[in-house]
């Protein structure tokens, strides 16, 4: 019933047909789509504009304006340009959108927002769905003579790639809220699963394009099986993907929500959905490979799952004598070294030690100290977790480097504090090959002179993998919560 109104609506919407018959209402309307279709324009470059922005933590906060003015122009030039009808209810969704929002953007802490990105990124999954079906069912812009077939294949395509964003983004939900273990599930004969749903896929999207347009009911039918068929495929890849992985899924989910957006574009024919769809789906691509570079997986390898759980054989078993530190023992470390660097982690981001570190740092750094931050491209649980969290604490940028522009200066530090990381500081990545992290770059810490970590207890990482580096000899346990050991630090260090 919900479907059958959501289609009426979206028909009256932008009903074509019935406003050709009015000519002055017709030219009225060509004007508005006019100046609406401008706003899309200038729409589109601030949302390139903002994209570039967005690149650079020095402009990320202009970046983000761009992006707020794209969208509202965006939004604005379809209500007043490209409507006819519905405001209703539009403007029933839209207050009822912001609403939602507001609570969430108030009250998810910045360690639930890979969740929040997540769930958001099966919104746009479904929406593509419900869009393609709704269009089948009722499309309101009559596809030209001799054009039927692309724009079933526009239909098919969007459902396709919706369904799987949609199921596949509430396993990644799950899995990033722990609800689902993070161990990949490898079923046996996976890949010819997926194979065989793929080819069942493009057996329905034939099926679905053959039949005449009047089968209404055999083509729903095929829509509707591969809409199942995809949603397995969701499940299924996403599912088989290890939790060190979970970083390429996140960026693979941001891409396929931004194809979907670009299918859904090609179905209402906007080509502002388009045009955005397409930035989404291919900086969300870029940023796959990008974190694909950074924990040194081939991306194929990643969607076709099952990495991310251990090489093969049992990961080497890590043994040894742990070393406590106490608060005075690490703000000794502080003040007998000339070189620190801070190498924040999850931790660091559910704890919210990052101001008061922003205070520890100034005062080491009002002693001559050289106090630099490495950030690993995958630390926390959404890329650019902790530089966020750091231009939050008005930590200065210039200060803040990237694990390639300072891995190579470990060799050569006095002092480390490992602030609520794990899985980035582990070692075995590089020495065990049998683990579930190997070949995953991570911030060679153990080289330093001395190396603090400061968590609260010995418990595993994201990827549920044990760490070597806390029973090596300079390695030094500080245990408790972040926040309050900084707190600690900070207070002995003002009262030194
Ligand atoms: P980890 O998850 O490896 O380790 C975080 C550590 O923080 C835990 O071992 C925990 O130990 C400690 N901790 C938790 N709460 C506190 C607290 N209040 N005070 C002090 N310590 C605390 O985080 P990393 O940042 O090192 O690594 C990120 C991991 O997440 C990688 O495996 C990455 O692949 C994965 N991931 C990253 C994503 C991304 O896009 N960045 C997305 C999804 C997953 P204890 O409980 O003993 O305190």
């Amino acid at each position: 019933m919900i479907l059958s109104w959501w289609t009426h609506w979206l028909h009256n919407v932008i009903d074509m047909d019935l406003i050709s018959h009015f000519p002055l209402a017709s030219d009225l309307i060509e004007t508005k789509e006019s100046l609406a279709n401008v706003a899309y324009i200038a729409a589109a470059v601030l949302f390139v504009l903002s994209l570039a922005g967005l690149s650079k933590q020095t402009t990320a906060r202009r970046g983000n304006l761009f992006g707020i003015i794209g969208m509202l122009l965006a939004v604005g030039a379809t209500i007043f340009g490209m409507m006819t009808g519905g405001y209703v209810e539009m403007v029933v969704a839209i207050a009822a959108a912001v609403v939602v929002g507001a609570i969430l953007a108030v009250r998810v802490p910045m360690t639930g927002m890979p969740e929040l990105v997540a769930m958001l990124h099966s919104f746009v999954g479904l929406a593509a769905v419900l869009v393609g079906i709704s269009s089948h069912l009722q499309p309101w812009i009559e596809p030209l003579e001799g054009e039927e077939l692309i724009h079933d294949i526009e239909i098919f395509v969007g459902v396709f790639i919706g369904a799987i964003t949609f199921t596949g983004s509430i396993i990644a939900f799950l899995k990033l809220r722990g609800t689902i273990g993070g161990k990949p599930l490898t079923l046996p004969g996976r890949h010819v699963i997926n194979l065989g749903m793929i080819v069942a896929s493009v057996c329905l999207g034939i099926w679905f394009c053959a039949e005449p347009v009047d089968a209404g009911e055999q083509r729903m039918t095929a829509l509707l099986i591969m809409t199942g068929v995809a949603s397995l495929i969701g499940i299924h890849i996403v599912m088989a993907i290890g939790g060190a992985d979970m970083p390429v899924v996140v960026s693979m989910l941001n891409s396929y929500s931004g194809w979907a957006a670009s299918a859904a574009g090609f179905m209402l024919k906007n080509h502002l959905l388009i045009a955005t769809g397409a930035l989404v789906g291919s900086s969300g691509a870029i940023l796959s490979y990008i974190m694909c570079s950074a924990m040194n997986r081939s991306f194929i390898s990643v969607i076709l799952g099952g990495f991310g759980g251990g090489g093969g054989g049992p990961a080497a078993a890590v043994e040894g004598t742990v070393t406590e530190f106490s608060v005075g023992d690490t703000v000794d470390m502080l003040e007998e070294a000339q070189t620190i660097v801070i190498v924040p982690g999850y931790g660091m981001a559910v704890a919210q030690a990052q101001h008061s570190l922003a205070e520890v740092v100034k005062i080491l750094a009002a002693k001559n100290k050289e106090v630099r931050f490495a950030i690993h491209p995958v630390a926390g649980r959404l890329p650019g977790h902790m530089n966020v969290l750091l231009a939050e604490a008005n930590v200065p940028y210039d200060i803040v480097l990237e694990m390639d522009e300072i891995n190579e200066d470990m060799s050569t530090t006095d002092a480390i504090l490992v602030i609520g990381a794990n899985d980035i500081v582990n070692p075995a990545a590089l020495e065990d090959p049998n683990s579930p992290i190997a070949g995953m770059p991570v911030i060679e810490v153990w080289k330093a002179s001395n190396c603090v970590v400061m968590k609260r207890g010995m418990a595993t990482g994201y990827a549920g993998v044990d760490n070597p580096l806390f029973y090596k000899d300079n390695t030094h346990m500080l245990f408790g919560d972040a926040k309050k050991n900084v707190d600690a630090i900070l207070r002995a260090l003002q009262n030194a």
